[in-house]
């Protein structure tokens, strides 16, 4: 399935902790570089919203409660603005057309 998002970057297949969702591919958070990710980079489920972090081998986990707590406060602004598109994206493709 190809996302709806811009910028991808094909990464190795892993699935969502969370949703169990297969991922294929990352966005850059905005204001991230624009170099592909590289394991410790945040990023988001694209199905649940969920934020995840890539491990070695760039497969998707959970971020520690370490890992969370050292966000600052623009990452988490940028995380909250990315997790609401996913969510945006979703409600919008279940919303009727016309
Ligand atoms: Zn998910």
């Amino acid at each position: 399935m190809v996302s709806p998002y811009a910028t991808d970057f094909v990464t190795p297949l892993s699935s969502c902790p969370r949703c169990g969702e297969l991922m294929s591919a990352a966005e850059a958070l905005p204001g991230n570089s624009e170099g592909p990710p590289e394991p410790g980079c945040f990023t988001i489920c694209g199905a649940c919203a969920a934020l995840l972090v890539f491990g070695q081998g760039l497969i998707v986990r959970q971020p520690t409660k370490d890992e969370t707590d050292a966000l600052d406060p623009e990452q988490r602004r940028r995380i909250v603005f990315g997790q609401n598109r996913v969510l945006a994206v979703h409600s919008h493709k279940e919303m009727p057309r016309g």
